[in-house]
């Protein structure tokens, strides 16, 4: 199969090299291209390239349409939209693109607290509160909540903006087996004496890390089991639902709502608005003490800019349209749509006898390519055929893991999905990667 492979010729010059830094400056994957239009089913990517193996200056530019798997556009709001548009337009032109200030100098607008209690609502909670980036949310709120003396339990593979603010809070770290309640009480119970009265408990404050949807497995968190170690050993939880929320549940509330978890139970909600609201931005959703308490204390509250209008308006109006409070149906069919789509691309690529991480209703599925001299391959041949996937390994995923992260949205139809089911099965015998026998075609 290496054979017909030609062009990919070995791009290692060292195992640091080689698993590192230079696989991902060489591979010129599509997602490391500019894009010059709006992330939604199809987009253009911008390949540039030289002849001369980059030693000019004269470049020339080609704009490729593709279809995209690989925006976490879950909803489709990240394109222009009936409602959400024309009101985050008004928002730019009547704020401008930034507040230039913190929210606690004049960063506050009247589309800022609305947005705050709009999302505390969604989720379910008594009180929001929202921040400029997703990444910062996690990594500038668990130094906040908990320093030296205290203890974070996170799961193994938790984004690295939760890893960042575990190491930048000063408490100590602990990590439980991804997804294992079983063992994340294991952990819990080494860290707290067995038997002894809560009060005597060496931590003064115990918070168990843990995301809606993982992001390279596409897997849904097991959050029921989760929350009831949690009670038992009175540990709190903190719940990152950047691609569970708008994505997951009947109304899109998540996966509290599609696994029948009280939100009351969730002490700290915490997701982004970069993923199914089609904007930027982060929230933590909690209690109104909790709320208060970060307001007065978080740095990235007091000294950071505040989100732009225009895109806190957006989170507004895609919430209002999921809820069906623009009037129409769009919202409950883009949730049905999210959900059929990604069973759909699912259960075809098991078919094909390809290994796709995830559990079903994930809109996130990660194809297995194992080995990752296969990802420029793979990568380059869908490309080829316009089709645009993202592929990822070390340091995101462990090195031997490498994968294509698809990323199925509300806005793809039938035809895409098929068109991009065709070639991925073409690349897919080319590179090696149909690791099970292939289900025979119905007649
Ligand atoms: N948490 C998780 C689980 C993520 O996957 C991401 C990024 N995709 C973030 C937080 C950071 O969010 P943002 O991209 O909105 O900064």
């Amino acid at each position: 199969r290496t054979n017909n492979l030609q062009g990919y010729a070995p791009i290692c010059l060292d195992f640091e090299d080689f698993y590192t830094r230079r696989l991902y400056l060489r591979i010129q994957d599509c997602f490391g291209r500019p894009i010059s239009s709006a992330p939604d089913a199809w987009f253009d990517v911008v390949e540039r390239y030289s002849n001369d193996n980059n030693k000019t200056l004269k470049r020339t530019e080609k704009r490729t349409r593709c279809l995209n798997l690989g925006s976490y556009n879950y909803l489709g709001f990240a394109a222009s939209d009936e409602y959400c548009t024309p009101r985050a337009i008004d928002s730019l032109k009547r704020f401008s693109a930034s507040t230039c200030s913190s929210r606690v100098d004049g960063g506050t607008t009247t589309v800022h607290t609305e947005l705050e209690e709009c999302v505390a609502n969604y989720v379910g909670k008594p009180a929001a509160i929202a921040f400029g980036m997703g990444y910062v949310t996690n990594s500038a709120i668990l130094p906040v909540l908990i320093g030296k003396g205290g203890l974070i339990i996170s799961d193994s593979l938790n984004h690295n903006s939760i890893v960042n603010g575990a190491r930048g809070s000063g408490a100590t770290i602990r990590v439980f087996q991804h997804n294992t309640p079983s063992h994340l009480e294991k952990v819990l119970r080494e860290q707290i004496a067995e038997g002894q009265p809560r009060t005597h408990r060496p931590w003064k404050k115990i918070i168990v890390v843990v995301e809606g949807i993982y992001s390279m497995e596409g897997e849904i968190c097991r959050l029921p089991e989760i929350v009831s170690v949690c009670k038992k050993y009175k540990a709190y939880v903190y719940l990152d639902e950047a691609h569970s929320i708008g994505a997951v549940g009947k109304t899109g509330r998540g996966v509290c709502e599609l696994l029948g978890v009280d939100t009351a139970d969730v002490d700290i909600m915490m997701g982004t608005f970069t993923k199914s609201f089609g904007s930027c931005g982060g929230y933590i959703a909690g209690s109104k003490e909790l709320i208060q308490y970060l307001k007065y204390t978080c740095p990235a509250h007091l000294y950071a800019t505040s989100i732009s209008p225009a895109a806190a308006q957006q989170i507004i109006s895609a919430i209002k349209v999921i809820l069906g409070e623009d009037g129409s149906s769009r919202g409950a069919q883009k949730l049905a749509r999210i959900r059929e789509n990604s069973n759909f691309f699912r259960s075809e690529l098991q078919k094909m006898g390809f290994e796709v991480l995830g559990d079903n209703d994930s809109p996130i599925m990660p194809i297995m390519l194992y080995n990752p001299a296969k990802i420029p391959a793979f990568s380059r041949e869908c490309l080829k055929q316009n089709v645009a996937v993202v592929t990822v390994t070390f340091p995101a995923t462990p090195l031997l893991l490498a994968r294509a992260r698809i990323c199925i949205s509300a806005s793809h139809t039938r035809e895409d999905l098929i068109k991009a089911l065709e070639v991925i099965s073409q690349v897919g015998d080319l590179v090696g990667i149909k690791y099970f026998p292939a289900e025979p075609k119905k007649q």
